[in-house]
């Protein structure tokens, strides 16, 4: 950023150089070399810049396409979470299921058991004290199973049952187990789930974090693109500015040498002056053509079908001068003197020392002290006078002097 300073800092020096140049007229310094190396600089840095942001462009939009990546993954994973959850409830019912068939299984023994007790307390009518007392005093069936010795006073029907029962319930235990593996395993498998969602969510955060840093670098890369070719534009106003005021001074110098050594500056006009042909551009001949004695000192505007177009008053003036009397037009074999040369013309007297003259016409449509205005029409292009083909030669003077009309339009 300093850097960028330190170069805004020199256009604007640049600047300021042009703009003394302009209202002293002494060769203040104005690098034009300096202005040229600061404008490939620029132009330099603004490529490197917009490669940058293209590329951080493209990285926003693969980040962009990973956050939707894992966004998807992230759904997916809830979704599964969801499914294990409703798995583990299943699962929990059955084993629930399981623990109550369970549960009634030892009741039924109890019942036996009872029952079993009760024949026994009859049987100790008959007198087998010791039997009876432990198995009065069995606490739980396992207990009373563990006292096989016991099993002796069991008729073998009691034995079959609770052996039947016991065999049933130890299935469905190992039944339950396995369920309660089974839902260990879910559990596990469910909690790598939600690992792997918060890893995601992780990445997916931080992603969003990459994402907006990103499009921050890219703002700032546009911002940096703004100012640079704002530097630039300034680069190439000052030297436009540079070179507008060479060609002034250049034209100065001109029409200091026409009017014999005395200092002529043609006022600039500060309104818009109107092309004398509209339509038509082509120059084949400039002010500075020489004619072997002298220069032109006049355009020549002259393209294929412009016979007969049509010639406006550049300016807004009083007519002065015209003439219409040259009959020699375009197909004659050699030029005339008609009109000192102009053949059929028309003179413009603007009033701010400026005069604009148009030669060769095929038609005047205006006579002497009349008003027109910018762009009004006042003939048509031919080729009378000293001329062999259609064209317009367009003149102006200022005090007198010829100057080069295209100052009047740059
Ligand atoms: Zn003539
Ligand atoms: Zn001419």
């Amino acid at each position: 950023m300093a850097n960028k300073k330190i170069k805004l800092f020199s256009v604007l020096l640049s600047i300021a150089a042009v703009l003394a140049l302009c209202s002293s007229s002494s060769s203040a310094e104005f690098d034009e070399e300096e202005n040229s190396i600061q404008r490939s600089q620029l132009q330099q840095e603004n490529s490197e810049l917009q490669e940058k942001r293209k590329q951080t462009n493209s990285q926003i939009k693969e980040k962009q396409k990973y956050s939707k990546e894992l966004q998807q993954k992230i759904s997916e994973l809830s979704k599964k979470i969801k499914e294990s959850n409703e798995s583990i409830k299943n699962l929990n019912s059955e084993i629930n299921k399981k623990q109550s068939k369970i549960d009634s299984m030892l009741l039924q023994i109890d019942d036996i058991l009872e029952l079993l007790r009760k024949r026994l307390r009859t049987v100790h009518m008959a007198g087998d004290t010791s039997s009876l007392e432990i198995i009065l005093g069995a606490k739980s069936f396992s207990d009373f199973i563990d006292k096989s010795e016991m099993m002796k006073s069991m008729s073998e029907y009691d034995k079959s049952l609770i052996d039947s029962i016991k065999g049933e319930m130890s299935i469905i235990s190992k039944e339950q187990k396995e369920l309660k593996t089974k839902k260990k395993a879910v559990e596990n498998e469910k909690n790598s789930l939600e690992q792997d969602k918060k890893e995601i969510n992780r990445l997916s955060e931080e992603n969003t974090k990459i994402i907006e840093e990103l499009k921050k670098t890219s703002e700032e890369l546009d911002s940096e693109l703004k100012n640079n070719e704002a530097m630039q534009k300034e680069l190439e106003a000052a030297l436009e500015a540079y070179n507008k005021e060479k060609a002034a001074q250049a034209r100065r110098e001109r029409l200091k040498q026409q009017s014999g050594g005395s200092e002529i500056v043609v006022p600039q006009s500060g309104d818009e002056y109107v092309w004398p042909c509209p339509g038509y551009t082509y120059l084949t001949s400039t002010f500075d053509e020489w004619r072997g004695v002298n220069n032109h000192g006049a355009l020549d505007i002259a393209e294929g079908g412009i016979y007969g177009a049509k010639v406006v008053a550049c300016y807004d003036g009083v007519v002065f001068s015209t003439n219409d009397t040259c009959p020699h037009d375009y197909g004659k074999d050699s030029s005339c003197g008609c009109g000192g040369g102009y053949g059929n013309y028309v003179m413009i007297d603007h009033g701010n020392g400026k005069i604009s003259i148009y030669g060769h016409l095929s038609g005047v449509t205006v006579s002497a002290g009349q008003n027109v205005k910018a762009g009004q029409l006042i003939g048509y292009v031919g080729s009378t006078g000293y001329s062999t083909g259609p064209h317009l030669h367009f003149e102006m003077k200022y005090n007198g002097v010829r100057y080069d009309p295209l100052t009047e339009y740059n």
